[in-house]
């Protein structure tokens, strides 16, 4: 594959030769475009966020869904530890996925629930969205088998192994480790999971415990959205060795587009000012009713002191994990509505994807390449997931 240099695509990033911009507009007629990891469930519960009309704040709408030609989402589903009780972890999942259901049910003219792979070619071929499923952390579950197996009835196709705080199950990556990786009973929990045909997600979890997860996992894992360590140092992002270990065993980093992952000193802000942010949210979701608006003008004024990341930064993630993983292991996992607004410039929010493929056909990518970045090897590893638990 030839490749203009990184540095010549920032700076002649638009317009696209005319030739080139008719790619775009061919690729843009039937590309999937799946997004592993997206959170805007929580919205419906919290503030009947409703996905039909068009919004100045979020990132994820059904109008700027058809602008951005978005195809499949993971929704997920969370209470993060630090924020939720124990005892509310489980009914907070429950009430986001039977919200999720609800807000796809009352929008079936454009999107339908998607259990397996075919389910998500079909219903794009179809022109609708196909909505799933996911749970971020194991503490979701109670430390259940028979909890994550109702999960998987009721549509859960993920799950991360454990989120911001180690669990039962593993370490996480901003947790204190307890287990050196995964516990026994994680190891159980994997080979439950791919039984079910769940695909393991090990984004949040610690170094040692994605490779735990790798080996002991029958089928290809996915970070649903994990960043690039050797292009932006902090602590959440994956470095290079073990995003080839997940490459080397077919799996897929899907990348997440928090301007903080993708840019260090955008991140050095985010973290200096972050305890200060934190209370003045804090100050106003103490009070109940909760008055959202005042939420999210906290979290603008703060972004707003941040440097501006561009959409090219994202893609020169997504390019040096083709390069040292391989093209086959490379999707997106924005993490929108889990970043508080905290996105690049050109990639404000879902209507926006066209700019990715357009950074891509500017790199030099073709478009077979193009088309499983942006969302063919996710599906991929879906559908292996489903074969590897038919093998029983
Ligand atoms: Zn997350």
């Amino acid at each position: 594959m030839t490749r203009r240099s990184a540095a010549l695509f920032l700076l002649a990033p638009l317009p696209l030769p005319a030739q080139e911009a008719d790619r775009l507009a061919r690729l843009l007629q039937d590309i999937l475009i799946f997004d592993a990891h997206i959170d805007t469930p929580r919205y419906f519960v919290d503030e009947n966020y409703r996905l039909r009309d068009r919004h100045s704040y979020y990132e994820l709408d059904i109008p700027r869904m058809r602008e951005g030609k978005l195809g499949a989402v993971m929704f997920g589903l969370y209470a993060q530890p630090q924020d939720f009780p124990p005892e509310r972890w489980l009914p907070r999942a429950l009430e986001t996925l039977e919200a999720l259901h609800g807000e796809v049910e009352a929008n079936a003219r454009d999107m339908e629930f998607a259990y397996t792979a075919a389910d998500v070619e079909r219903i794009h071929k179809s022109g609708k969205l196909a909505a799933m499923a996911s749970l971020e952390g194991g503490h979701l579950i109670s430390d259940s088998l028979g909890v994550l197996r109702l999960f998987r009835r009721l549509g859960i196709r993920y799950m991360t192994l454990a989120h911001f705080a180690s669990n039962n199950f593993a370490d996480s990556m901003t947790g204190q480790p307890i287990h050196t990786g995964l516990s026994p009973f994680g190891r159980e929990l994997v080979r439950e999971m791919n039984r079910l045909g769940m695909i393991i997600d090990v984004s949040h979890i610690s170094d040692k415990a994605v490779l735990d997860a790798v080996e002991h996992s029958r089928a290809p894992v996915i970070a649903s959205h994990s960043s690039a360590k050797a292009i932006a140092p902090i602590i959440r992002n994956m470095p290079d060795s073990v995003m080839q270990v997940i490459g080397k065993r077919g799996g897929v980093i899907c990348l997440n587009f928090h301007v903080g992952y993708l840019d260090k000193a955008a991140y050095d802000v985010y973290f200096r000012n972050r305890p200060a942010r934190d209370a003045e949210i804090k100050a106003v979701t103490d009070q109940k009713p909760i008055n959202w608006e005042k939420v999210r003008a906290i979290q603008r004024r703060y972004f707003e002191k941040m440097p501006k990341v561009d959409v090219s930064v994202l893609v020169r993630h997504l390019d040096h994990i083709a390069r040292t993983v391989g093209v086959d292991h490379v999707g997106l996992g924005s993490d929108f509505d889990g970043i508080s607004g905290m996105a690049p410039v050109g990639m404000e929010d879902v209507s926006k994807y066209p700019n990715i493929v357009k950074g891509l056909i500017g790199l030099g990518y073709s478009d077979p390449d193009i088309r499983k970045i942006m969302g063919l090897n996710l599906l991929r590893v879906l559908r292996q997931n489903e074969e590897v638990a038919k093998q029983k």
